[in-house]
């Protein structure tokens, strides 16, 4: 557009009265993304700007008006029906007009039937004539939240199989172990080796390799399903499962089962001694852990089983513990889905 096209366009436009302060701030706050809402000491509503009203349209919690209504009673509100966040709201909005705090901001959660979303709530006072109002917005984090949520979980998962890593079962195996203290209760560690491994990546190369060991990575997190279980790669070709609050009896027949459904995948391994198909050996233990022994001493228990199973010939469970299960079962043959108990 050349200047006097330019010129030509502008002069038809009346200059914006910027001195009509109200109005043209009105606009300014109309135009921010966040939710707003300005608030007096007692909590009642003085102004909001049109994204505050538009998602309050959105999220049938439209009002007819909202100046007037009390910000503070409906955080009340929110409170006594069990929502957390209006009862963390609530003290953090107080605590700012109380003036313990210059400032106050959190991060909530607050998903719609059809997406997930975050926001960050930020209360700041300010002072005009001698009264005191706090502004409060809503800003939608989601995208950042989802960015951190990624980043965290790629941090937790092993790269090839997707299960956890070795540094997230670390951690996971010491919460259970005090939970488990605390609780009194069991807790089972199977240590899952796959039987000559080496064999199968030298014969059908290490691609192949990679696919086994995220088939079983797999299937082997089938076998964590309940709170607190927890399924990782514990490294190279040895995974681990462990299974608090579970009785012995059902830890042998869980371990019995990986022996053969990993057998069932029937994953080609020719050179193997053992089998056509490839089999794992698992070594099991189960503690109740007390003060004298660490989640260590169930990791060495669990390993040496594992180093009797190979001994045993491989494709079978040998399982350590603290007392014998009930219905104990019976050692099979080496090869042949067995169980023993040390
Ligand atoms: P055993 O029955 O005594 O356990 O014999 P094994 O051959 O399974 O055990 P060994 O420790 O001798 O060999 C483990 C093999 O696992 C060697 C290694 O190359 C392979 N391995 C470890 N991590 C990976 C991986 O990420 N991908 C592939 N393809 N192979 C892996
Ligand atoms: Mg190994
Ligand atoms: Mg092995």
């Amino acid at each position: 557009m050349g200047s006097s096209m330019l010129r030509e366009a502008t002069s038809y436009i009346r200059p914006v009265n910027i001195d009509n302060a109200h109005a043209f701030l009105k606009s300014v706050l109309d135009s921010v993304k966040d939710h707003i809402v300005v608030i007096d000491q007692y909590g009642e509503i003085k102004f909001y700007n049109k994204s505050w009203s538009c998602f309050g349209d959105e999220n049938n919690c439209a009002a007819s008006t909202w100046c007037g209504l009390n910000y503070l009673a409906e955080c009340d509100n929110a409170t006594r029906s069990g929502d957390e966040f209006g009862a963390k709201a609530g003290e953090g909005i107080r605590d700012v007009i109380a003036g313990n705090k210059t400032e106050f901001y959190f991060e909530y959660p607050c998903h719609s039937p059809c997406e997930q979303r975050w926001f960050m709530m930020r209360v700041t006072p300010f002072k005009m004539d001698r009264q005191c109002f706090y502004v409060i917005s809503h800003q939608n984090i989601t995208e950042r939240k989802l960015a951190e949520n990624e980043v965290f979980n790629l941090a937790r998962l092993d790269g090839l199989t997707n299960i956890l890593n070795r540094r997230t079962f670390d951690e996971l195996l010491g919460s259970e172990w005090k939970r488990c203290s605390r609780s009194h209760t069991p807790i089972s560690l199977a240590l899952i080796d796959l039987d000559y491994f080496k064999l199968l990546n030298d014969y059908y190369g290490h691609q192949s390799g990679d696919d086994c060991l995220i088939r079983v990575g797999a299937l082997l997190r089938s076998f964590a399903n309940r709170t607190g279980d927890i399924c990782a790669r514990y490294g190279g070709e040895e995974f681990a499962l462990v299974w608090p609050d579970t009785s012995l009896e059902n830890a042998q027949h869980m371990a019995q089962n990986v022996v053969k459904q990993i057998a069932e995948l029937k994953i080609l391994n020719e050179q193997s001694p053992v089998n056509q198909y490839l089999t794992a050996s698992i070594g099991v233990a189960q503690m109740i852990p007390t003060v004298e022994y660490d989640k260590a001493d169930l990791i060495n228990r669990a390993d040496n089983m594992l180093y009797q199973a190979k001994k045993q010939g491989r494709n079978c469970v040998e399982l350590s513990a603290d007392q014998v299960p009930i219905h104990s079962v019976p050692r099979g043959h080496s090869g042949n889905n067995g169980i023993a108990l040390a």
